[in-house]
């Protein structure tokens, strides 16, 4: 295990110095309370302010424990401070996937979740929050446990949160929210055998409070329901049956709000992009069809939408025969143009990547293709912090190198404004002050288990 820097140091003077605390008459909180945490400095050739696209050079982020101080070029670094020197790097804010999938890796998704057992799924998780960290993501919302349910990922939440296992700091749904042979149901086996849905079904709005209630008393941190599906494209036409109304998710969206959260749906296209759009969701994920009246409304209520480019590509890349490859790329295509009209309408966007079909840790791709595709590369980038900061509501936490907010910090070589492939290729990373990932021959070096 490793502890923060910051725990470590304080460990052995708690040994050492609590007798004499204890004849002094003084607690050791207040000992420690005289003792402020010690300066980190980050220095580096330059700093990206993501909310102006300007580049600071010859940058300094001081830390004072888990959050930054002060940014500035050549700031002065206090005396006894800990200097990181990263050279010629770039420092970003810590990068933030709005769509993960701690609980799923490659392979056939419907059967691991059969073949698999929930403790097997759970230590698979716990590896893949490591290498989303190392991939420089240190915020996910994992979009569904897809069939382990919400006391796994409550788990791994907490084992991160308590410095017990690397990984990013987690929003979590537990399993998502679906209808009985709606997206994620068990298709396609003996149903003899009752085979369970991915999701929780739930079939009215009464099971849905209920179903919602139940999950924030296991331990989820937002709501997430599939509102649209199963898919259909065919020439050129992309279709999708909703799921819920329009009043069922405005009654779920109201529920999450009276406990201090929000919903987050799984909405491919029409009409169930509107329903979600008008019941005042936070995010419309994959968002591959708004009609204009959605746009308008997602505008107006700050809703987000999170493309998941990666994984449609990955899946096209990866399709079983010619046929079907064709159509996934005729599909992707269909998205593309889709994305650019969004753009276009000034839709709100974050980043998301559906990572979980596809390696945990590679899923910086999502900024590629979102360039690709017709974004701005800052665009892309504030998508990735600052945009999914707020769709997180921490941006007040998260999402720029700002005094006041967590030291959630990577660090590239080059600059992402002119490759923004130098994103999947991230050198170091710190989160709440904490190093995870540093290039090779800094000292002291990091060891991660
Ligand atoms: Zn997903």
């Amino acid at each position: 295990m490793v502890l923060p820097p910051r725990i470590r140091r304080i460990i052995p003077g708690m040994t050492y110095f609590r007798p004499l605390f204890a004849a002094l008459g003084l607690s050791l909180a207040a000992a420690l309370a005289q003792s402020p945490a010690p300066v980190t400095a980050v220095r580096a050739a330059h700093a990206l302010d993501v909310q102006t696209g300007q580049l600071i050079p010859h940058a300094v982020i001081l830390i004072r424990g888990q959050r930054i101080t002060a940014i500035g070029a050549n700031l002065a670094i206090p005396a006894g401070a800990r200097v990181i020197d990263l050279g010629s790097l770039t420092l970003l804010p810590g990068l933030i996937d709005a769509h993960v999938h701690l609980f799923l890796h490659p392979g056939n998704e419907t059967l691991q979740t059969v073949d698999e057992s929930t403790p097997q799924r759970t230590i698979q998780a716990t590896l893949a929050a490591k290498a989303d960290l190392l991939g420089g993501f240190t915020s996910v919302k994992d979009m569904g446990t897809e069939g382990a349910g919400d006391v796994a990922s409550t788990a791994v939440r907490q084992a991160i949160n308590r410095g017990q296992i690397p990984g990013p700091r987690v929003w979590t749904c537990g399993n998502a929210i679906s209808i009985l042979g709606g997206h994620e149901d068990a298709f396609g086996f003996n149903p003899a055998l009752h085979i369970p849905s991915n999701a929780d079904v739930v079939q009215t709005r009464r099971d849905l409070i209920h179903t919602i209630r139940l999950q924030i008393k296991d331990g989820a941190t937002f709501i997430k329901i599939y509102e649209t599906g199963r898919d259909r494209f065919a020439d050129g036409i992309f279709s999708t049956p909703y799921q819920f109304t329009e009043p069922q998710l405005a009654a779920a969206v109201q529920e999450a709000a009276r406990l201090g959260t929000f919903v987050s749906v799984h909405a491919q296209g029409e009409p169930g992009t509107l329903y979600a759009a008008q019941a005042g969701v936070a995010s419309l994920d994959h968002a591959t069809q708004l009609s204009p009246r959605t746009i308008r409304i997602a505008i107006r209520k700050h809703i987000f939408a999170v493309p998941t480019f990666t994984v449609f590509k990955f899946f096209a890349d990866h399709a079983p025969n010619a046929k079907s490859a064709a159509n996934q790329y005729a599909e992707l295509a269909y998205k593309a143009r889709q994305f650019r009209l969004q753009l276009k309408a000034g839709m709100p966007m974050a980043m998301g990547s559906d990572v979980g079909p596809f390696p945990h840790g590679t899923q910086a791709t999502e900024f590629v293709l979102m360039v690709h595709y017709g974004m701005a590369p800052l665009e892309a980038i504030q998508a990735g912090t600052i945009n999914a900061a707020t769709l997180l509501r921490a941006q007040a936490n998260l999402g720029s190198l700002t005094p006041g907010k967590y030291a959630d910090i990577i660090a590239v070589q080059g600059n992402p404004l002119q490759d923004i492939s130098a994103l999947t290729r991230v050198k170091f990373v710190m989160k709440g002050g904490t190093i995870y990932k540093q290039p090779p021959g800094t000292q002291p070096p990091v060891s991660l288990n």
